[in-house]
């Protein structure tokens, strides 16, 4: 069995895996280990919780200290693009594990945060930089952050940061990007879209796959349950109650459902946070904290919250609701099963979204078990399930009418045009993601 060492890794490295008690390297790490320290650029085929961070982390460390330090103290020498400030955070922290008996300094970069102490930190100079698109372009167009010498960029989750529609942002960036670096690519699923960006940004790329593509973690065991939508958070709590379950990370579709479904919780006695877009960056990083350490049993979660959410094994996943994006269901239950853990995944499923769950399993070419829990039977079951594109137009009618029933929206009094948060007339959005930029603006040009 390959160990760290016959990686080829530095002592100082090799020191801070043993103090994380790591004893072999992952199959991801032991592909893309010896290439990146080649200096050859990467595309990895890797869903969160095969190891993928130290997979890029330890080479990069190795190559830094190995070269020697760029002319302009400023100058940053790695990127680190990520989708969510959730997970800029978890690298930034495995960056510190991991060189922790380096000379390197790293620093990490989000909005919804104060812009002015990022620029004073950057100004004190930066080995390895991790941060959001949104934040570090407005970092670079106020000249706040110099690229110039960049020698290694890394694009983690590329799958998710293009279906949050970064992708734009992360073209505007590779302007102020050397052409001469290495970069190294991982995404969880390999669409038509991120074969084009790869194509365009990395050079000549060694190809580094573990699982076959779009396939979920191997050790999550997956059911689903057949209920009405009605009986879902009363299911839910049956389930974690019957299990005793401590610590389950549940999916809503709506950051509204997951308020909902934590204060349920609550009430019947589960200790539960919810973490979403429209909660400030320090009530998402309590409820985290709060899940991590197990004061909270239950994190209710949306997609990009919960995005790259690194917790060790974690054993339980529910789907509350299934995702109409069959990819998200396989980075959801990426969750568990982690670093050969054993995990479980389980889908609440009504008939609405029967058609979904076809959907899912045909992109992870494997049948989830489908139960029915005693007492939790649906009503509505018939024996033809209506089609994807019937739900979806039949939930677009009902949103419709919602707004109707609602009447013109009244002008909102935090619509305050935006000059406040020192960010330099851009907003501090809840999320980065620039689809919420736009509403954001929107709704300011409407009040
Ligand atoms: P990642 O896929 O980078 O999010 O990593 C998932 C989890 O696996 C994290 O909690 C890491 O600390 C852990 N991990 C990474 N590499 C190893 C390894 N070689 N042995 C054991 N655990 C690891």
């Amino acid at each position: 069995m390959t160990t760290f060492a016959d990686l080829g890794l530095s002592d100082p490295i090799l020191k801070a895996v043993t103090d994380k008690g790591y004893t072999n390297p992952s199959p991801i790490q032991e592909k893309a280990i010896p290439s990146v320290m080649e200096g050859k650029d990467v595309l990895a085929a890797a869903q969160t919780g095969t190891g993928k961070t130290a997979g890029f982390t330890l080479p990069i460390l190795h190559r830094l200290t190995e070269k020697t330090k760029r002319v302009d103290r400023r100058a940053v020498r790695t990127l680190i693009l990520t989708p969510t400030r959730e997970l800029a955070s978890q690298i930034k922290k495995n960056i510190e594990d991991y060189s922790v008996h380096l000379d390197m300094t790293s620093l990490v970069v989000f909005g919804g945060v104060k812009i002015n102490p990022q620029i004073s930190k950057l100004k004190q100079g930066v080995d390895i930089l991790v941060a959001t698109p949104g934040r570090l372009l407005d970092l670079c167009q106020q000249r706040a952050c110099d690229l110039s010498q960049l020698e290694i960029l890394v694009l983690d989750e590329a799958d998710r940061m293009l279906d949050m529609g970064f992708i734009n942002d992360i073209k505007k960036i590779m302007k102020y990007v050397p052409q001469k670096r290495q970069t190294l690519l991982f995404s969880a699923t390999f669409s038509n879209e991120i074969k084009t960006i790869a194509k365009q940004f990395l050079n000549n790329p060694v190809l580094v796959e573990v699982a076959a593509q779009n396939t979920t973690a191997e050790r999550v065991e997956q059911r689903a349950y057949k209920c009405d939508q009605a009986s879902k958070p009363e299911l839910a709590i049956h389930l974690i109650q019957q299990g005793n379950w401590d610590q389950v990370l549940i999916f809503t579709k709506t950051k509204h459902g997951a308020n909902r479904l934590s204060d349920r919780l609550q009430k019947a006695g589960i200790t539960s946070s919810a973490i979403h877009g429209n909660k400030s960056q320090g009530a998402r990083e309590r409820a985290l904290q709060g899940f991590k350490d197990k004061t909270v049993r239950v994190l209710c979660a949306t997609d990009i919250a919960a995005r790259g959410i690194d917790i060790a094994h974690l054993p339980h996943v529910i789907n509350y609701e299934l995702p109409n994006v069959p990819a998200d269901y396989v980075h959801r239950i990426g969750r568990t099963g982690r670093a050969g853990q054993s995990g479980e995944a389980l889908s609440l499923v009504c008939n609405n979204e029967r058609a979904f769950l076809v959907q899912i399993e045909k992109l992870i070419s494997q049948k989830i078990p489908m139960h029915t829990e005693e007492g939790y039977e649906p009503d509505l079951w018939p024996d033809r399930m209506p089609s994807a594109a019937e739900v979806t137009k039949a939930d677009a009618r009902r949103k419709q009418e919602a707004r109707q029933q609602r009447g013109p929206r009244r002008p909102s009094n935090n619509g305050r045009g935006g000059g406040g948060g020192g960010g330099g007339g851009k907003p501090n959005s809840k999320t980065d993601s620039p689809a919420s930029r736009r509403r954001s603006s929107t709704r300011r040009r409407r009040s």
